[in-house]
């Protein structure tokens, strides 16, 4: 069965790219009826964040991805943060020191870092492995007794994996297809610290096997990874896990990894949901505050660096489960592009039903203390929305249909208002008062046959009439507006702009 997992550290807000991650695994075991899993990496107790797994958890439920197992929520494989697991991962240690894939060792960093910089100053680079394990302080260089002294006498102490030398190290991506890591150049990575803690490396292949991972698809950061965890698995004698790396995500101009500095420079988020800093107290923006459609931080979010081999862009959830191939995810970065993701936003709201626009826009009218009424806010959505890309930018587009103009665009004034405009405009207002089918076919009938039978000309009506409802050149067709406000208020409006 296909059971895979999404393994965050909870040291901060998820950033994009992680939800990106976490939306990989989700299309690939829901296209293959596995299972999608949760896994807590909070082993670095130093870089925990309060709040951070709470975050995630949320983030993942906004987007529409719910994890199948995971904190609070057991199939049998929990539990499901590596903090309470901890009691776990020494006896693996313990197994790779019995059959020799690791060691003790007792260099304290200080020594180590001296031994670092003794390297540099001949301009070679350290690395603990075979290279010079013999001439360090662990449990392959030193006596059996030195060692259990050491032990026994409560010494700081690491296990490292004891790194094979020579050896040509296979390893195959689903993404990459095959490589070659010459093992040579990989050093003993540590694996257990004497506070009693695995390190990553090994509580995450632990992790991955008791949990029956079949799938590992994660981040391109973790390819350097790779062959010590195949080596780990081969030392343990599991059977490895198929391993997808998802290709990085590049800042807007396409050069370098994206990163929170790219979206404050350029005002977009890249967290899903706003983020306050604990420690700082500052706050980032998130998509949905900002607000965003979930479908369309979804949608934007797999084609970075997926597609589906059509030119298809848009895709509900549903769509991308079926549609969704890793074979087709690319190598290469994929650049973020904030203008895309808006388009899809866009798209995605003028899907949304008025109603639904109307009811999210009243509330955020209500922020601003104005009172209304969903059918009003209903027709307001529906005459503006497909100018919109967020549902908040129909206040810009429509205040004037919660407020009266209090100014009127001079520029659009010089130009359209003449001499005799006054007279035309106080006309067409008894025209209207006197008008009782106050819809927009009507009114538009009536102000029309008006201005033929002046001989007016509509250049001369038309535009004074739109000033003085909206209090500029813009909007949608005069008479739907003249509709929605009412008679009542538009002939206040008419009636203002020529005191
Ligand atoms: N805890 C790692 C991370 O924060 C997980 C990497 C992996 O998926 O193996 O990304």
């Amino acid at each position: 069965p296909v059971r895979v997992r999404f393994a965050p550290s909870p040291t901060g807000p998820l950033h994009i790219g992680g939800v990106r991650t976490a939306l990989f695994n989700y299309l690939f075991a829901k296209k293959k009826n596995g299972t999608f899993i949760l896994r807590v990496e909070d082993t670095d107790q130093n870089r925990y964040v309060e709040g951070a797994e709470q975050y995630i958890i949320d983030a993942l439920n906004w987007c529409g991805m719910p994890f199948d197992e995971g904190p609070g929520k057991d199939g049998g494989f929990g539990p499901y943060r590596q903090s309470e697991r901890k009691h776990l991962y020494k006896e693996y240690a313990d197994t790779l020191i019995e059959n020799g894939s690791a060691y003790y060792a007792f260099d304290t960093p200080d020594e180590l870092n001296t031994i670092r910089k003794d390297y540099e100053s001949r301009g070679e680079t350290f690395i603990y492995n075979w290279h010079n394990r013999m001439e360090l302080q662990n449990s392959l260089a030193l006596s059996k007794e030195e060692v259990a002294q050491r032990l026994e006498k409560g010494d700081h102490y690491v296990i490292r994996f004891r790194s094979p030398q020579d050896r040509v190290v296979q390893l195959e991506d689903m993404v990459r297809g095959r490589m070659e890591i010459d093992s040579n150049v990989l050093d003993d990575k540590i694996l257990f610290k004497s506070d009693g803690m695995p390190t990553y490396h090994l509580a995450n292949i632990v992790d991955d096997h008791l949990m029956e991972i079949s799938h590992v698809i994660r981040g391109e950061e973790w390819l350097p990874s790779l062959a010590l965890h195949v080596l780990l698995y081969e030392a343990f004698g599991w059977e490895s896990p198929e391993f997808a790396h998802l290709p990085l995500i590049l800042k807007p101009t396409g050069k370098g990894k994206l990163s929170k500095r790219d979206g404050d420079k350029l005002g977009f988020p890249v967290f899903p949901l706003e983020w306050k800093d604990p420690a700082s107290g500052d706050t980032s923006m998130g998509y949905k505050e900002e607000g965003y459609f979930p479908e369309a931080v979804v949608n934007f979010l797999a084609l970075l660096g997926w597609n589906p081999g059509t030119e298809q862009e848009i895709f509900s959830m549903k769509e991308l489960i079926e549609a969704f191939d890793i074979a087709r995810v690319n190598r290469s970065g994929a650049r973020f592009d904030p203008e895309k993701i808006k388009w899809f936003n866009q798209h995605y709201l003028q899907k949304t039903d008025d109603a639904v626009v109307a009811e999210i826009f009243g509330h955020l009218l209500e922020q601003k203390g104005i009172l209304s009424n969903p059918q009003y806010n209903e027709k307001v959505a529906g005459l503006l929305k497909e100018r919109a890309v967020f549902v908040k930018d129909l206040w810009d587009l429509g205040n004037y249909f919660y407020t009266a103009p209090e100014t009127y665009d001079a520029k659009a004034v010089k130009k359209s208002w003449k001499e005799n405009t006054d007279q035309y405009i106080k006309e067409v207002a008894q025209l209207l008062e006197q008008t009782e089918d106050f819809s927009s076919a009507h009114t538009e009938e009536v102000v029309k046959a008006w201005i033929n039978e002046q001989e007016l000309g509509f250049g001369m009506v038309m535009p004074p009439l739109r000033l003085a409802l909206v209090g500029a050149m813009q909007g949608p067709h005069v008479f739907d507006i003249l509709e929605l406000l009412g008679k009542e208020e538009a002939l206040k409006r008419l009636e203002r702009i020529c005191d």
